[in-house]
């Protein structure tokens, strides 16, 4: 037989291996598109017309073999024409972004595409599927299908060195080929890990909600249920009850109100906005909306240095949400007889809108909670919010933006947070293409700053003028 190979004209010996090739690649791009069909990826259509014309390509290249005609040109330099020009299937696997690999005999990966070489992590050698995945189920799923036995879907999950969600389509595939191994195991793998996140922050998110809905419900129905009964003729226990009662029923209302807002929030998020708005004025209308509130508790609202005409790109509405927030917050957790300043910056870059001001102390925490992507010829007008309260703690300066969190054990006073407001305000600075920071040091204060792309139209008015106090309290 060997001597009979070697008569062969050295075309045709080159050639036979490849037509099994492109066989062998039309039935595994045949395997890929029936795996991606099964799994709802790709529609019957799709998944028919690709098959269709995989076949119909290794039919036709049968039959010009078959009539003698061998299809390549060059049959002389067929194995460096195998190199250079490939296959259209081969092309097909190569390009799909999903990854797909062919197992051989012992567990040897024999063929692996671009996609899969980058999930597994796959040198230029390659070597046994058991050393890149360590995967029993998987393991045993291409065990089975190298036997020719049956084909698998095995989900597997990891938690190190990263969180990821994975299922492993297994088959088995026949080659045309003599021998006691003539299967190989195709395994198509696909990352289901943003969407296993997604679930389980909608689930988390829902829990939440729900969880901090149920406690004022459950307070409200029990004095409902006192005030019924017992308490009934207790017209000092009802007065209390009711004031508890209002407390909570405005708990829930702010809870509401910031569910919804955070959902339109996300709704158009990725719509930046297009209208000009004056950070300077806005501010000033913010300070004066919450003075009523400092001035309850004596708390000194003073608007610092300023930068006036600072226009930026941006919603009105959001951006008063924004200050409001954050200017809220700083009231409510500093003490009576505090300071708060809040100050205007504009015609900043991105780094130095991040830093714009002093640091409250050398070692205090400082974090950037979202940035823009880096443009050096975008300008930024910067809010920035002082307050001389408690400060927070560096380890929970990456939480702060995260739903419903709140810092343990702080005092808010009766109108206690819902643990939204500054998730609220990253979205909006991220719908602004924005920027927004913090910087803290317990026992000294903290410093949140937002910023927002200058408008090309309020560009050149921007000027600087001096500093002006809004509100003084104490009065
Ligand atoms: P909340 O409605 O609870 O205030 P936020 O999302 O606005 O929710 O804030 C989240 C948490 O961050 C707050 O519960 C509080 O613990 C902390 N926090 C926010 N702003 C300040 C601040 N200026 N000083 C101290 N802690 C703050």
């Amino acid at each position: 037989m060997d001597r009979d190979r070697q008569n062969q004209p050295q075309g045709q010996a080159a050639g036979e291996p490849r037509r099994r090739d492109v066989v062998l690649m039309a039935l595994l791009g045949i395997a890929v598109l029936a795996v991606l069909a099964f799994s709802g990826e790709l529609s019957a259509p799709a998944f028919l017309a690709g098959a269709l014309a995989l076949a119909a390509l290794g039919v036709v290249y049968f039959l010009i073999a078959a009539s003698g005609s061998d299809p390549s040109p060059m049959p002389q330099i067929a194995p460096v024409r195998h190199e250079a020009v490939p296959q259209t299937s081969e092309i097909l696997v190569e390009r799909l972004p999903i990854p797909v690999l062919l197992i051989g005999p012992g567990g040897r990966i024999e063929r692996a595409n671009p996609a899969a070489r980058a999930f597994l992590g796959l040198g230029a050698e390659r070597g046994l599927l058991s050393t890149v995945l360590r995967q029993p189920r998987v393991l045993e799923a291409v065990s089975v299908a190298l036997r020719g036995e049956r084909g698998a879907t095995v989900e597997y999950s990891t938690v190190a060195p990263l969180e990821s969600h994975v299922r492993a389509f297994i088959e088995p595939i026949r080659l045309d080929v003599t021998g006691p191994m003539p299967f190989r195991a195709m395994m198509v793998l696909a990352d289901d890990t943003s969407s296993k996140r997604a679930e389980r922050m909608r689930a988390d998110f829902l829990a939440n909600a729900s969880h901090e809905l149920r406690t004022p419900l459950a307070s409200l129905s029990g004095f409902i249920e006192t005030l019924n009964g017992p308490a009934r003729d207790d017209e000092e226990a009802r007065e209390r009850f009711l004031g508890i009662m209002q407390v909570q029923t405005d708990r829930m209302r702010r809870l509401i109100n910031d569910l919804l807002s955070l959902s339109r929030v996300e709704m158009n998020e990725h719509v930046p906005p297009t209208g000009d708005v004056d950070l300077s004025l806005l501010v000033q209308e913010v300070v004066e909306s919450l003075s009523p509130v400092a001035l309850r508790r004596s708390i000194k609202l003073s608007i610092g240095q300023c930068d006036t005409k600072t226009v930026v790109r941006g919603d009105r509405d959001q951006l008063f949400e924004v200050v409001e927030n954050l200017l809220g917050n700083a009231i409510k957790y500093s003490s009576d007889e505090a300071e708060v300043c809040v100050c205007v910056y504009h015609d900043r870059t991105r780094d130095s809108a991040e830093q714009a001001h002093e640091r409250l102390t050398p070692d205090s925490g400082r974090l950037t909670l979202t940035s823009p992507v880096l443009d050096a010829d975008q300008r930024y007008g910067v809010v920035r919010v002082r307050d001389a309260g408690a400060g927070i703690e560096r380890r929970f300066l990456p939480r702060l933006a995260e739903r419903f969190f709140r810092v343990d054990g702080q005092k808010s006073g009766p109108r206690s947070g819902t643990g939204l407001g500054l998730a609220i305000v990253k979205h909006i600075v991220n719908r602004h293409r924005g920027g927004f920071s913090v910087e803290s040091a317990p026992g000294i204060g903290t410093v949140f700053s937002v910023f927002f792309p200058v408008s090309d139209s309020g560009a050149e008015a921007n000027s600087t003028v001096e500093s002006k106090v809004a509100t003084s309290t104490d009065a």
